[in-house]
């Protein structure tokens, strides 16, 4: 197979799916008694680049609305990829894995 044709296949049809449809493929058993991520508002609340917001693959951090220095979790929503605990350097992520059994299911492997 030439580059040429290689380029005009271009990347897979799902890269261009909106995020929410991208999730739809993953299922979830949420643990409603254990919220395996929380964050320190004292360490948050001190965090200007709030690194969180935009560096969740599934979006479960966003800002608190009430106040901006905070934010909040949603924690259901969570692919286990372990980023935010990378990416936040100043600790405020609290993080573990969810109970057996419980957490994101992927359906494709
Ligand atoms: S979790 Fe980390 S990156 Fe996010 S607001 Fe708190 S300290 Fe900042
Ligand atoms: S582990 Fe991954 S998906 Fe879960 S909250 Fe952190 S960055 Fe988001």
């Amino acid at each position: 197979m030439s580059s040429q044709s290689k380029d005009k296949q271009g990347p897979p049809p799902s890269l261009y799916l909106p995020l929410e449809e991208k999730l739809y493929r993953v299922r979830y058993e949420i643990d409603s008694d254990h919220a395996h991520i929380r964050v320190d508002p004292e360490v948050c609340g001190q965090c200007r680049e709030k690194v969180c917001t935009f560096i969740c693959p599934a979006r479960v951090y966003t800002q608190d609305p009430e106040d901006s220095n905070l934010v909040q979790v949603h924690y259901e929503n969570c692919l286990e990829c372990g980023t935010c605990r990378v990416a936040c350097t100043r600790g405020g992520v609290i993080w573990s894995y969810p109970n057996g059994g419980q957490g994101v299911k992927y359906r494709f492997g």
